[in-house]
């Protein structure tokens, strides 16, 4: 017998008080989440954007996720190249409010592309502005627990606050929360990982006063572990992960650390959609994290000092529910780096699946490919659409396509979807996708 119940009924419900109507309600507030409401209401609806935390950021701030990957191209040899940016629009507004507040590195190599480190309190700051200054009417600690359907529409959203629930009216719904939530609770159909097994989440962490000349000269320029270290993890059974990666920040001496593979007590992959296994991911990861720690400062050159600043405020989660959507991104297209004509961004970045004892990564070397608009849009319902790591993807295709550079674009592209479907009063799945793509383009987005 199930144990949760995802909706509680249209009865149930008739009685929660109305906070307001909105042109467009943004669940979630993660990199999809800013950028969807961000143009939302730059294109002048009125938005309302619900976030359960007390802040923006999602996964790259509350769980410390720490980097934008995605931006640039993958070559064969990132060593004697200089990077080549692929992806602008939002993605890149973003990445140069970072680096207007002093939050964010140069690029990293990582692997074959690079990366750029961001600084979360400088993430949570810019978001702010972006938030204040679109004229959102944001609600946070304050979570989408219920929906309300009307034939094949959404007609409203209920909330959970501190003062009890209310409920929202929208005409259009981006569904940003990660684990589309709102299309789930309608009852459509979503998909998890491979046949329900999903990546690994990871706890991160950030150590500081580490001596970084000293660790780059040993660990050399690239952030992934370099052979020698993962010999060594090789060799310690209680460090479950055997393939890592350290990014200094902006601050001195400061390390962000993705070393940790989330599992259970008893080794069993976790659904952290189910809070059993969800609670046993944050308590796993507080222990794994120190585990690494304590390793880092015994073997590491320039580690020998550090001391551990925090644990991201929760344990990171790379993927949960994926909707079924109009068009799904297939494991091939990204392999063969394939293009389409209704293109709402290019990824150049690789296959990083977080999945076993060394997360598996399959570049694609000096090309990209595109992800179509219809993966944001549910087969079903009406005036529902998704942005972020939720859209309709398989899995190995999601370990690439779900990363942040990309997120910010899916934002940016549900929005101009809700103006369009909102202007000409037609479904999301009525639109022409490439209508999307051109407005992106002129934008500049890449
Ligand atoms: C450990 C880890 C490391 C990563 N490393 C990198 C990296 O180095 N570089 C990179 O580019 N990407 C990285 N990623 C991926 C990246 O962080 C995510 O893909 C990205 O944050 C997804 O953005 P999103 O907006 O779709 O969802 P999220 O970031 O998950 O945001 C969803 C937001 O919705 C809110 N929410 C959820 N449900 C509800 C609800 N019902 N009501 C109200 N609010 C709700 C959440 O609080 C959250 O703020 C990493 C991810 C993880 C987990």
């Amino acid at each position: 017998m199930e144990r949760y119940l995802p909706s509680l009924g249209a009865d149930a419900l008739k009685g929660v008080p109305a906070f307001g109507d909105y042109d467009v309600v943004v669940i979630g507030g993660g990199p999809a989440g800013i950028a969807a409401s961000t143009t939302a209401a730059e294109l002048g609806h009125r938005t309302l954007l619900v976030e359960r935390l007390g802040y923006c950021g999602g996964a790259a701030v509350s769980g410390m996720s720490g980097t934008i990957c995605g931006l640039y191209m993958t070559v064969e040899e990132p060593r004697i190249t200089q990077p080549q940016q692929v992806v602008f629009g939002f993605a890149e507004r973003f990445r140069a409010a970072l680096e207007a507040n002093g939050g964010v590195t140069r690029p990293q190599i990582y692997g074959k592309s690079w990366v750029v480190t961001h600084d979360c309190a400088t993430y949570k700051r810019v978001a702010t502005d972006l938030v204040r200054g679109a004229g959102i009417d944001a609600l946070y600690h304050t979570q989408m627990i219920d929906v309300i359907v009307d034939g094949d529409a959404l007609a409203g959203l209920v909330l959970l606050t501190k003062s009890g629930f209310t409920r929202v009216g929208a005409s259009r719904v981006i569904d940003a929360s990660g684990d589309a939530d709102a299309v789930f609770k309608m009852g459509l159909h979503t998909t998890k990982g491979n046949d329900g097994v999903i990546q690994n989440p990871t706890m991160m962490f950030k150590i500081g006063n580490v001596d970084v000349p000293r660790y780059l000269a040993y660990w050399g320029e690239d952030t992934i572990s370099p052979p020698k270290v993962i010999s060594m993890l090789e060799a310690r059974d209680a460090l479950v992960r055997k393939k890592v990666w350290l990014f200094p920040t902006v601050n001195p001496g400061e390390m962000l650390v993705n070393a940790t593979k989330i599992i259970g007590f008893d080794g069993r992959d976790l659904d952290v959609t189910d809070p059993v296994d969800h609670t046993e991911a944050e308590q796993f990861g507080i222990y794994q994290a120190r585990a690494f720690f304590s390793f880092l400062k015994e073997t590491i050159p320039g580690c020998e000092n550090a001391y551990f600043i925090d644990y991201g405020a929760e344990v990171g989660v790379r993927q949960t529910r994926s909707i079924d959507g109009v068009a799904r991104l297939m494991n091939a297209d990204v392999v063969e780096t394939r293009k389409c004509p209704d293109a709402i961004a290019r990824s150049s970045w690789p296959i990083e699946l977080h999945q076993g004892a060394k997360p598996k990564t399959e570049w694609l070397v000096d090309d990209y490919y595109e992800v179509p608009f219809g993966t944001l849009v549910p087969r079903e319902g009406r005036n529902v659409i998704v942005a972020g790591r939720c859209l309709s993807a398989e899995h190995e295709a999601l370990a690439s396509c779900r990363v942040t550079a990309q997120c910010f674009e899916y934002g940016r592209a549900a929005a101009i979807a809700a103006d369009i479907s909102i202007r000409d009063d037609i479904a999301f799945r009525e639109i022409d996708g490439v209508a999307v793509a051109e407005r992106m383009g002129a934008d500049g987005a890449a």
